[in-house]
Order: C-alpha cells, then sequence, then structure tokens
C-alpha cells in the first residue's frame, strides 16, 4: 500500500476551458499520498476533420507515475490512428486504440526491462455533436448525468467481479483479498506488464487486461448536464448519486468549474479520501445556471452555521478536557454533525461546509493552523446519501 503523509498535500492542479457548446474544469489534488499518481488529458477541439468533437480522460497511476503519464499523452492519439477510427466505428476504434497503446508502451526501455511496475487504469470519454462514447479499463468511473441524477455509469473492474476472477483463475492466478494473486486492486488496466506475462494467452486474456468497456450514448440537448471522470480517491467517498446531486447544487451557485471541481475535492478529503484525487467536470447547454434562490438560500446556510459553531465554541470554551484546540475543534465540529441543520448541500453534506467551519473557529483561535491539523480526530461527517 502507498505511503501517506502527515498532512495532505492540498495544493490543486487546475485547467478549464469553453467550446463546442462544451465547458470543463479540472481539479487534481495529492492529497495524503507521499506520490501524485494521476494524470489526465482534456481537448476541446479535436484536430482537422474533427474540430467539433471532444475528448476528456483521467488516469489513475499505481506503482508509480509513468504509465499513466504516458497514456494521458498518448491514448487519443492512438485511438484517433486506428483504421477503425477512419471508418467511422468509434467503439471499436477505442478498444483498439487501447491495446494498441498498450502493446506499444510495453516496447518502452524501462517498462519492458521490469525496471519500470507501473500501471494505470484509464477512463475516457468523446463527445461529437450527436454522440457520447464513454470507456472504462480499470477502477476510476464516469458518471452522466440528467435532472442532477446519475443516468450511466462506468462498471469498476474489481478482480472480485465473475467474469474478472475467472479470466484471472483461467490464465494461472488467484483473487485473494479482493486483489490479483492477493496485490493488485484492479482487475484491468493499462502497463503492469508482470501481470501480462501467461505467453499461450491473447493480451485480453491476461491476470490483468487492458480492455476497455465501451459504451455509446446519444445526446440529449435538453436532458444533459455534465458528465463526470474521476479516480477513486473521489468515488470511495461519494456514491454516485451524492456527487451528481452536489455538482447540481453547486452549479447553482456558481458557474466556475474550477471553483465547483476544487469544492468536490475539498469536500473528498474531508469525507476521509486518503488517495490522489482528480476530476474532469463536462458542463452542456442543459447544465443549472446559478440562481439568485440558490446563492441566497447557501448564504443563509453560512449564516446558520456561523451562528451555531459561535454558540457551540462558547458555551465549551475553558472546559479542561478541552484545553487543546484541536480538540475543542473535534469537540464543537462533533456537536455540529448531530444537530439537524436543514439546508446542507445534497452529497456534500457538513464536510462541504469544512473550510467555512475552519475560519470560524479561527476568528477564536488565530494559531489553529486549519482542520488538516486536526485531520485525525475528526468525527465522520456524514450526510443522507450512503458511500458506495
Ligand atoms: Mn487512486
Amino acid at each position: 500500500m502507498g505511503a501517506f503523509l502527515n498532512k495532505p498535500e492540498t495544493k490543486k492542479y487546475n485547467e478549464n476551458g469553453e467550446g463546442n457548446g462544451l465547458r470543463y474544469g479540472v481539479a487534481s489534488m495529492q492529497g495524503w499520498r507521499v506520490e501524485m499518481e494521476d494524470a489526465h488529458h482534456a481537448q476541446l477541439t479535436l484536430n482537422g476533420t474533427l474540430s467539433d468533437w471532444s475528448y476528456f480522460a483521467v488516469f489513475d497511476g499505481h506503482a508509480g507515475a509513468r504509465v499513466s503519464a504516458h497514456c494521458a499523452e498518448n491514448l487519443l492519439e492512438c485511438i484517433l490512428q486506428t483504421d477503425e477510427f477512419r471508418r467511422d466505428e468509434i467503439a471499436e476504434a477505442i478498444r483498439a486504440g487501447f491495446l494498441d497503446l498498450d502493446k506499444k508502451m510495453r516496447e518502452l526501455p524501462e517498462l519492458s526491462n521490469g525496471e519500470e511496475k507501473s500501471g494505470s487504469t484509464a477512463v475516457c470519454a468523446f463527445v461529437s455533436p450527436k454522440k457520447i462514447y464513454i470507456a472504462n479499463c480499470g477502477d476510476s468511473r464516469a458518471v452522466l448525468a440528467r435532472n442532477g441524477q446519475p443516468i450511466f455509469a462506468t462498471r469498476d473492474h474489481k478482480p472480485e467481479l465473475p467474469s474478472e476472477k475467472s479470466r484471472i483463475v483461467q490464465a494461472g492466478g488467484s483473487v485473494m483479498i479482493q486483489r490479483v494473486n492477493g496485490s493488485l486492486a484492479v482487475s484491468r488496466a493499462l502497463g503492469d506488464y508482470e501481470y501480462k506475462k501467461v505467453l499461450d494467452r491473447g493480451p485480453c486474456e491476461q491476470l490483468v487486461s487492458p480492455e476497455p468497456e465501451v459504451s455509446t450514448h446519444e445526446r440529449s440537448e435538453a436532458e444533459d448536464e455534465f458528465l463526470v471522470l474521476a479516480c477513486d480517491g473521489v468515488w470511495d467517498v461519494m456514491s454516485n448519486e451524492a456527487l451528481c446531486a452536489y455538482i447540481h447544487s453547486l452549479l447553482q451557485l456558481t458557474d466556475d468549474l474550477v471553483a465547483v471541481t476544487n469544492q468536490v475535492i475539498d469536500t473528498c478529503l474531508y469525507k476521509g479520501s486518503k488517495d490522489n484525487m482528480s476530476i474532469v467536470l463536462v458542463t452542456f447547454p442543459g447544465a443549472p445556471k446559478p440562481s439568485e434562490d440558490a446563492q441566497r438560500a447557501d448564504r443563509e446556510l453560512d449564516d446558520t452555521l456561523r451562528q451555531r459553531l459561535t454558540a457551540l465554541i462558547e458555551q465549551s470554551a475553558g472546559s479542561e478536557e478541552r484545553e487543546d484546540t484541536a480538540c475543542h475543534f473535534s469537540w464543537v465540529l462533533k456537536q455540529l454533525a448531530r444537530e439537524n441543520i436543514p439546508g446542507l448541500p445534497p452529497g456534500g453534506g457538513l464536510a462541504a461546509k469544512q473550510s467555512l467551519l475552519d475560519k470560524i473557529f479561527r476568528e477564536f483561535y488565530p494559531e489553529h493552523a486549519d482542520s488538516s491539523d486536526t485531520f485525525e480526530n475528526q468525527p465522520e461527517l456524514t450526510d443522507p446519501f450512503a458511500n458506495n
């Protein structure tokens, strides 16, 4: 298992853009992990005759960042160069492109000599004027939302899935502690050549397969709201329903997609994600727009939280067993979590307001750094949406 820092690295990488009737925002953050192994690729217009096509992808690397970085750079080109793509057989082209990339990448010197053992999940989407093609290999996930609800989600490739397990066993491996040979937690990935060495079996019949599952969706101009691609650092603490409801509510507060994606990542950190996190959010013309009513309700919620937190801090200040400010903050948060505060963001809950709560607490105790210091002491900031 990857090692952890004493304090999460919360600096974020951001990107955003607008074109082809779409808008997108990206946020990625190292978080608690010692290394950042995620990578992504967002491109609003493809070259040549495909100028009205867009491409988005997230890659979650493991055992190093070499493969995820290489995939972010090369997967798109590998797909575009297939004969299938030229014949307009897009789903087939995506599949062929994944396999082609995996085959070519194996020849890179540090990967072919076994020095570099890394692998990566890959989830990607092509958005054309009429269709959305979504492909997944591994346990990152894409979710398409209409009316704030997930209408489609990719399937996570976990070793214990019956179809995955049977392939693993037939290739001479086993599934233990829900891992391939007791070690790797995903059953499909690019790279991971240590798990692709069974000589008499094809590339998609190995312990770990590079084959994506591809689905095609007709776009609905009226109903499509947004598409989310994210790695498991996000999905570990947010169900599909919770994340769609949360993003739907955030889009009613702002149209700044960097702010929205940053907020999602911060909320996931406060909900306890210990992994690298990357999210690509693509909004369609039918996405919710900022509304004054929603913005007013959010300000009122902030006022309520300020009043309640202030009252709790004042009530409990000076109590002996809470002399330490970190313990005091933790105690106050626990009390607040018990109160049924109306209007908390769906899917976000109190964790969505953690930075405000930090700020208010610091007004009382300026020396208190921030909640990442007291992270270990924090209560579960739960919400009505259960985790996966
Ligand atoms: Mn991960």
